[in-house]
């Protein structure tokens, strides 16, 4: 068995994965420990491929899983952790942003006995907006979420044979992997490096992108959020009886007044608006119900390091008579 797997997410990353890959090999075999490297090529439409295909070639300790379109970053390293053989998984990235120099520290810190060894990056060189609207995300996970998430953790870490297995035993399709790394437990050590610009290439996280991750983040994880919901309602429904309350006993004690059509409007569009937020709340949850009962694969293979996906292995001849096409 193999000591130690490398799992790396590729999505067009043609122009950082030769400058990766020999920075990668040359600090795993400094380590003196037996390694395998398991790419996985999430649909990229440049050459990504035909270098995968080229490293496996030349190298047995390298094998690739290409996808036959892109499906999102947690499905590729959904298919590595699969693909992994090795007593310890190492999941990185591509484009040098996590550093191959730090896994022989995360090595020798799971030698330790930790089942999880995280890098957390600073934040140092990132944008001001960014990082502002970063920190105000973790604080609001912080408060709503159940499980932990630590602000820079990302998804460069090492898990023990047992804390990937219990990562591949949760069935989700939605899988937001952060969470699912605190849920799953262990002892967890975490050390800090410094952020590192992208080597090459272009990052595949817009703005958008990261909003609507973060809302999969924020709801993937509990119902909290409808939650919230209930709570609103009902303190609006105890001001609106105590306003009425109020009007009633205004009427009361000094004579009916003109009614007030402002009041009356801003209640009526305030309420509606939070009828339509509570809807949508719902909605997303009952969308990833739905998503969850159909039970579709994460990701479909194209090809791997052993040929292409579904092929017959034998040449048709050796398997019996040749069918008619169609
Ligand atoms: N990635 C992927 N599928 C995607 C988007 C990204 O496999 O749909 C990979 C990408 O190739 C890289 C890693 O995920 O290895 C991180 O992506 P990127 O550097 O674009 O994100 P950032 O570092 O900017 O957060
Ligand atoms: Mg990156």
């Amino acid at each position: 068995m193999v000591h130690m797997s490398i799992v790396v997410p590729c999505f067009n990353e043609s122009a950082v994965i030769d400058a990766f890959h020999r920075a990668l090999v040359g600090v795993l075999g400094a380590t003196g420990e037996s390694f395998e490297i398991c790419y996985v090529d999430d649909g990229s439409d440049d050459l990504t491929v035909d270098r995968l295909r080229q490293f496996a070639a030349s190298d047995a300790r390298v094998r690739y899983t290409s996808f036959s379109r892109n499906f999102g970053k947690e499905s590729a390293l959904l298919a590595g952790m699969r693909m992994a053989r090795g007593a310890v998984v190492v999941l990185m990235d591509a484009d040098l942003q996590h550093p191959p120099e730090l896994v022989p520290r995360m090595l020798e810190l799971h030698r330790h006995g930790y089942d999880q060894v995280v890098a957390r990056r600073d934040r140092s060189g990132e944008g001001m907006v960014r990082r502002a609207f970063s920190q105000a995300y973790y604080r609001l996970v912080r408060h709503f979420m159940d499980v932990e998430i630590v602000d820079g953790a990302g998804d460069f870490r090492l898990l023990s044979r047992r804390a990937v297995d219990s990562v591949l035993s949760l069935p989700e399709s939605n899988r937001f992997s952060k969470g699912l790394f605190s849920w799953i437990g262990f002892d967890t050590v975490s050390f800090t490096y410094e952020n590192v610009q992208r080597a090459a290439g272009q990052s595949k996280w817009g703005g958008r992108r990261l909003l609507n991750y973060g809302i999969d983040g924020l709801l993937s994880f509990n119902s909290r959020p409808l939650r919230l919901a209930i709570h609103t309602g009902l303190w609006l429904f105890l001001s609106a009886l105590g306003y009425a309350l109020w009007i009633v006993a205004n009427a009361v004690l000094n004579g009916v007044e003109t009614p007030g059509y402002a009041t009356l409007i801003t209640a009526v569009v305030a309420l509606s608006g939070v009828q339509l937020a509570t809807l949508g709340i719902i909605g997303e949850y009952v969308g990833r119900i739905y998503h969850e009962s159909k039970r579709r694969p994460h990701y479909v293979v194209r090809e791997t390091d052993r040929g292409a996906a579904g092929a017959p292995r034998a040449p048709l001849e050796s398997a019996g008579p040749a069918r008619r096409e169609r």
